[in-house]
């Protein structure tokens, strides 16, 4: 029998703790909050991002570097435009995140643009918005982006994004870095494809990138990938072809479920120090994290319908489901489970599910709560890869989503209607 945290923070969780017996986030009690804007609801903390921000700042303080907030992990705009208004850069992977970035009031000279399939559209408009750089992923897409920059009277800077053919030690779905995924190009074709890049009339070779996975907990896939790519840096300088930036991708994980994954100022101290080792100290660094920046900063209120025993298992049944919350079912993710307003009684065994019709509609399986009909949950870990990878499936509404800031609570995204899913939808 597990009893429920009565005060003080939530591990891992600095900006949510239990207070009078409420949970809280910032200043915020998040009871009122669900019953005023309803459930399933997204809260994020803005210090909370700017905390996780700052820790990659401390570990760069004093060095050229430029931190870019993968926007996929969470495009929301108000989440773009605290990462904005903090002097952030973008990374973006379509179109419509560019779009988000300049709507939030991003810098377009200050994104980059990664994706296996960037198409002739997408490049112009992102030649014509003026982004920084692309990070191109194969030989096909170099010819394209030549042929796109020339047509515009352009020349398009690009990068490279190398597969440095480590193994990231995570998720299959989330790792990216092994020879047999889809993305970057492999190691050892790496120089032949930079001198076909600084042949092409429309580009401007200006640096080289890499992302070994997500959710990584341990600093040396990281220094094995950062190796690779130098030993590439020497080879590209030894044939005449020097860069201005080094981009290491994005991936640090988070604490889900006492992951240990290391703290960003720490990881880069260590990662510093090779690069200064290796002679490029002076060099350009850039980073794309996503989910090391927002996944901590949020959760998902959501309300229990119904509790079901069964003669094998006891199900909560709540009102939040896999197309809000699509990480368990697509990769058995973990998130945490805690009551909003934890109640004294004997704990049961629950599996915690949504309404969707799929056996894959699972929030969470075996967990200890004392519930009943009309409690509050908080799932959480929540801020990144949920809202963003958010469906419509069995025509379900997406929530809104609240940034809490103090003790204000802005929302930001309403829910969304039956009319807007309907809206461009035609009968016969
Ligand atoms: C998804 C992605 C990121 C961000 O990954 P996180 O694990 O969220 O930090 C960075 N760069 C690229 C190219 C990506 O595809």
């Amino acid at each position: 029998m597990n009893a429920p945290v009565l005060a003080g923070p939530l591990p891992g969780q600095p900006f949510i703790h239990q207070h009078d017996g409420q949970l809280r986030m910032e200043k915020i009690d998040l009871a009122p909050l669900a019953r005023r804007y309803g459930t399933p609801l997204f809260v994020y903390s803005k210090a909370s991002m700017l905390a996780a921000l700052e820790a990659y700042r401390r570990g760069f303080a004093g060095r050229s570097a430029q931190i870019c907030y993968a926007v996929k992990a969470n495009s929301s705009l108000g989440v773009l435009q605290v990462f904005a208004q903090a002097g952030c850069g973008f990374d973006i992977v379509s179109i419509g995140e560019l779009e988000r970035v300049m709507a939030a009031g991003g810098r377009a000279d200050q994104t980059i643009f990664s994706g296996v399939g960037k198409t002739a559209l997408e490049m112009s408009r992102a030649l014509q918005a003026g982004i920084a750089c692309f990070n191109v992923e194969s030989q096909a897409e170099l010819h394209l982006l030549s042929a796109v920059a020339s047509d515009a009277g352009r020349r398009a800077a690009v990068s490279v994004r190398v597969n440095p053919d480590v193994d990231a030690r995570t998720h299959p779905y989330i790792s990216t870095g092994l020879k047999g995924n889809k993305f970057g190009v492999a190691h050892d074709q790496a120089l032949q494809i930079y001198q076909l890049a600084h042949s092409l009339p429309g580009l401007d070779v200006v640096g080289i990138d890499c992302h070994i996975g997500s959710q990584i907990t341990q600093a040396g896939p990281y220094l094995d990938a950062m190796e690779r790519v130098l030993d590439l840096v020497d080879a590209l300088k030894n044939s005449g072809i020097l860069l201005q930036h080094i981009d290491f991708g994005g991936g640090l994980g988070i604490n889900y479920n006492q992951d240990t994954p290391p703290a960003a100022d720490e990881l880069w101290r260590q990662l510093l120090a090779r690069i200064d080792a290796r002679g490029y100290g002076q060099c350009k660094l850039m980073i794309e994290p996503g989910r090391s920046l927002v996944g901590n900063a949020g959760l998902c209120l959501t309300e229990v319908v119904y509790t079901k025993p069964g003669s094998h298992k006891n199900f909560c049944i709540v009102d939040a489901a896999m197309n809000d919350l699509p990480r368990p079912a697509m990769y058995e993710a973990f998130h945490q489970i805690v009551p909003v307003t934890p109640r004294h009684g004997p704990m049961l065994t629950y599996d915690v599910v949504g309404p969707v019709c799929e056996s894959g509609d699972w929030l969470g399986r075996d967990r200890s709560l004392c519930v009943q009909s009309g409690d509050l949950l908080a799932v959480l870990s929540a801020g990144a890869y949920c809202m963003s990878m958010a469906s419509n499936y069995n025509s379900r509404g997406r929530p809104a989503e609240i940034l809490v800031d103090g003790a204000q609570a802005h929302l930001i995204r309403e829910r969304e209607t039956t009319a807007d899913q309907m809206r461009g939808e035609r009968l016969l």
